[in-house]
């Protein structure tokens, strides 16, 4: 089979391009962050690379450091926004692995004992619980 490679119509290149909205909660010259539209828990924030890569498989190595310690930021952020028990960290490569969308990103989930994440790209969240949820950790982010 030819390798699978990027392709720049994918949903996230299309919201780095500003194509289409997402409820963002942090951006600079490396990455955005916005909030997963089917979140698997309270808080789901995706952590998108700006360099078009697939996934983890094909990035620039030089991205992943830079790219983590946004992770990390933002996984301090959501415990403190939500007062989590935890946070869940996943990154999914190619299909076989649950991967949906081709551009790479990193999936951050606040946790809370006993509650269980819900299934991937389930159920759509509603806007305005999307809006208030990126508030939130947009202010643990600045704090
Ligand atoms: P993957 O399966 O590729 O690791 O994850 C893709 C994620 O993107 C899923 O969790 C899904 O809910 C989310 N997603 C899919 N389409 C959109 C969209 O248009 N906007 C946002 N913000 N998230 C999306």
């Amino acid at each position: 089979m030819a390798e699978a490679t990027y392709d720049s119509s994918n949903i996230f290149a299309r919201i780095l391009r500003g194509e289409i909205p997402s409820h963002r909660v942090y951006e600079d010259e490396a990455v955005i962050v916005f909030m997963d539209v089917m979140p698997q828990g309270q808080g789901h924030t995706l952590v998108v690379p700006k360099a078009p890569s697939r996934n983890l498989l094909d990035a620039d190595p030089a991205v992943l450091g830079p790219l983590f310690a946004h992770v990390q930021k933002v996984a301090r952020a959501v415990k403190k926004a939500f007062d989590a028990d935890g946070v869940t960290v996943m990154q999914f490569n190619e299909p076989a692995s649950g991967q949906t969308v081709f551009h790479l990103h990193v999936h951050v989930i606040p946790r809370f004992e006993g509650i269980p994440l819900k299934p991937h790209s389930g159920q759509m969240e509603k806007p305005e619980i999307l809006a208030q949820n990126a508030g939130k950790i947009r202010m643990a982010l600045a704090n």
